[in-house]
């Protein structure tokens, strides 16, 4: 079963307006020179207050903007309301994005998302006809226990709990050992291919065999242009949720076209 990769980049809290500017127009500066079936799908995260800059910059005129699609960093379940400081899934629709990243430990941690949310958050972004990129991911200490599958395994049950096969198997699933989040330790591809492919099975034993063969599965955690080639090359890991590195279109496309020599 072939599926396309998808290489991701999260800004997290970073870059003003003219800075996210420059970073797109570094991206667009080498997916120009490529068709999108020769590209992985490409997608870039930014704050909020970037999304619109970012999605003027998407023209297709051949400067390559079209080729990337844009992220949300965080949604609400809810549709409008009075819910101070959030976003819903149709205003990230509204301004230019097709996924949204949800889940990531940085949420889970400071902001105390649950997996309930989460499968929440899941519902509302595909019903608003969105992707969401769902992240997962255990601590040192519970690596250190012997829990990891145990733990993956809950949070992918809760956050895909009452998603149809067809909405499963459209989602995308990153998993991010958080040790090894903005770290720089990345954990050992065969390690990280090992538990990607564990939460796939986990996809086809609480959906279907479709799904868990469709279902796109990322590896997050210190991804740099010299880690990913040994990553693509593992038999379950579909792309890479990547912090750090994308913040420079340098090293952003260098994992891309690195990617590209493995894969696509
Ligand atoms: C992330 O925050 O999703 C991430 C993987 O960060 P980094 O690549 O910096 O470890």
């Amino acid at each position: 079963m072939s599926r396309k990769p998808i290489i991701a980049g999260n800004w997290k809290m970073n870059l003003l307006q003219d800075e996210a500017k420059a970073l797109f127009e570094g991206i667009k500066s080498f997916t120009k020179d490529f068709t999108a079936p020769q590209l992985p799908t490409i997608v870039i995260a930014p704050v909020f207050t970037s999304l619109n800059v970012v999605h003027t910059e998407k023209c297709t005129c051949g400067c390559g903007g079209d080729k990337i699609a844009i992220a949300g960093q965080n949604c609400h379940w809810e549709k409008s309301g009075a819910y101070t400081g959030e976003v819903s899934v149709e205003m990230l629709a509204d301004a230019g994005c097709s996924y949204v990243i949800i889940g990531h430990s940085e949420r889970r941690q400071y902001f105390s998302e649950t997996d309930e949310m989460i499968n929440k958050k899941a519902k509302a972004i595909l019903a608003g006809g969105l992707i969401p990129i769902i992240c997962c991911g255990e601590t040192l200490e519970q690596r250190e226990s012997g829990i990891t599958d145990q733990h993956i395994a809950s949070q992918i049950r809760a956050d895909l709990n009452g998603l149809s096969e067809e909405e499963i198997a459209k989602s995308v699933i990153a998993y991010e050992p958080i040790w090894a989040i903005g770290t720089g330790k990345t954990c050992d591809s065969k390690e990280a291919n090992r538990v990607i492919a564990m939460i796939r099975n986990v996809v086809k034993e609480i959906s279907s065999e479709k799904a868990g063969d469709s279902i796109r599965i990322l590896y997050g955690g210190s991804v740099k242009p010299s880690t990913i080639e040994e990553q693509m090359s593992q038999s379950d890991i579909d792309g890479a949720l990547v912090g750090g590195a994308s913040l420079k279109a340098e090293s952003f496309n260098e994992i891309i076209a690195n990617t590209m020599k493995v894969s696509v």
